[in-house]
C-alpha cells in the first residue's frame, strides 16, 4: 500500500500554507484549526493567526481577549485557550520549542493522540500514526472493518495497524497521504471515487461492494434544541453587547443580549423596559439556527431602538460602537445572523 499511496499523494496533494515548511508550531496551529473547519476555510484564519502570533512565545503571552478575537469564527474556543496553556508549558519546559517527542507532546494541554502524531510525524519525522476521521474511514474500508469506529478499542487497533505499516523514512507524508486520500477520494456519504483511488486494487470494501456501508459508526445522541430570543439593542450610535459567564458554552465570549424561549415583540418590549431601558421602536429580524456539537439554538431576533443613554454600561451590558465590536470583542458565529444589523446604527443589514 505504501508505494501507490505515496506516489498518489506526491502528485495530488493540495498546496496548503502549512505544508510549505515543517515548522512544528505552524503544523500545530493548522491541525487544531482543521479539526473544526474545512481546509479551504482555514487558510485565511491561519494567515491572520500566524501574522499576529508568529511564535509559541507570542501565543503564550497574548492577552486572552485578543486571542479569542483572533479565533473568532472558528468556534470551539476552548481549543485556543488550551493552545495558549500548552504554549505556556512549552515556554516553561522546552524553551519555546515544541518537543520532538511523541510522549511529551501528548502531555501538553489540549494535544491529544491525533495532534501529537501529526506534529511528531510531519514536523519531526517520527514514525507514529496520526489517525483522524479521514484515516479511520480509509482504513476501515481497505480492511473491511465491521466494528464501530466510534469505539476507542477499534481506533486503537487501527492505530496499531498503521504503526506497523508506517515507513520510517516518510512517516509525515504517509500520514498526510492517508488523510488526503480520505479528504479527496475516499469521501463519505456514498461519494467515494474508487475509480481514482490508488488503493482500489487492494481495498476489501471495493472488492466486495461494501464501500457505502463502511465505516460502521454508532449514531451520536440527538442534540438538545433550545429556543432563544436575540436582541440587537441600539441607542443611535451604540449597540449593546455583554460578556458570557466564565464557564460553560461559549465561556467568556461576548454576545448580543439574548434570553431563553421565543418571545413576542410585546414580551421583548417588556423585557427591555425591565432592563432599565426606554424602547422607542421594535422590528423583527426573523429566525436563525446555530448548531453546536450537543445543542441547537433556534433563534428569533429583534432590533430595538432605545432612548439615548448617557452611560456606556447598563446592568451587565456594555454599550459600544459597531467598529469597536468588530475590532475588539469576540462574538461567536452563533450570532452571525444578527451581528450584520450592528452596522450603520440604523438596524440596516
Ligand atoms: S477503493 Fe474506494 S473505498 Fe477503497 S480506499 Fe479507495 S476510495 Fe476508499
Amino acid at each position: 500500500m505504501e508505494k501507490p499511496l505515496l506516489d498518489w499523494y506526491r502528485k495530488n496533494k493540495r498546496l496548503l500554507p502549512w505544508r510549505e515548511n515543517k515548522n512544528p508550531y505552524e503544523i500545530w496551529v493548522s491541525e487544531i484549526m482543521c479539526q473544526q473547519t474545512r481546509v479551504e476555510a482555514v487558510k485565511p484564519y491561519f494567515a491572520k493567526f500566524l501574522s499576529a502570533l508568529p511564535t509559541v512565545k507570542d501565543l503564550a503571552q497574548c492577552p486572552q481577549e485578543r486571542l479569542l478575537k483572533l479565533w473568532e469564527g472558528l468556534g470551539y474556543y476552548n481549543r485556543v485557550r488550551n493552545m495558549q496553556k500548552a504554549a505556556q508549558q512549552i515556554m516553561e519546559l522546552y524553551q519555546g520549542e515544541l518537543p520532538a517527542d511523541y510522549e511529551a507532546l501528548k502531555k501538553l494541554k489540549g494535544i491529544g493522540i491525533y495532534t501529537a502524531g501529526a506534529i511528531a510525524s510531519i514536523a519531526y519525522g517520527i514514525a507514529v500514526p496520526a489517525v483522524d476521521g479521514n484515516v479511520l474511514r480509509v482504513i476501515s474500508r481497505v480492511t473491511e472493518q465491521q466494528e464501530d469506529i466510534a469505539k476507542p478499542s477499534v481506533r486503537r487497533r487501527i492505530e496499531q495497524e498503521i504503526q506497523k505499516m508506517i515507513p520510517k523514512e516518510y512517516p509525515g507524508d504517509y500520514n498526510q497521504a492517508l488523510m488526503e486520500l480520505g479528504a479527496l477520494v475516499c469521501v463519505p456519504n456514498g461519494q467515494a471515487k474508487c475509480g481514482q483511488c490508488p488503493l482500489a486494487g487492494l481495498c476489501q470494501a471495493n472488492a466486495h461492494g461494501t464501500v457505502d456501508q463502511l465505516p460502521v459508526k454508532s449514531r451520536a445522541k440527538p442534540r438538545r434544541v433550545e429556543e432563544r430570543t436575540v436582541l440587537v439593542i441600539q441607542d443611535g450610535e451604540r449597540v449593546a453587547i455583554r460578556k458570557r459567564a466564565p464557564k460553560g458554552l461559549l465561556a467568556g465570549l461576548y454576545e448580543l443580549p439574548n434570553t431563553k424561549q421565543h418571545l413576542s415583540s410585546q414580551e421583548v418590549l417588556e423585557l427591555v423596559k425591565n432592563m432599565g431601558l426606554v424602547p422607542l421602536h421594535i422590528q423583527s429580524l426573523g429566525e436563525a439556527k446555530h448548531i453546536f456539537s450537543h445543542v441547537e439554538w433556534h433563534m428569533v431576533g429583534y432590533h430595538i431602538r432605545i432612548q439615548q443613554l448617557e452611560k456606556t454600561r447598563q446592568g451587565n451590558m456594555i454599550f459600544t460602537d459597531s467598529e469597536e465590536v468588530q475590532n475588539k470583542y469576540a462574538i461567536p458565529s452563533a450570532f452571525d445572523a444578527f451581528t450584520g444589523y450592528l452596522k450603520g446604527g440604523d438596524g440596516a443589514k
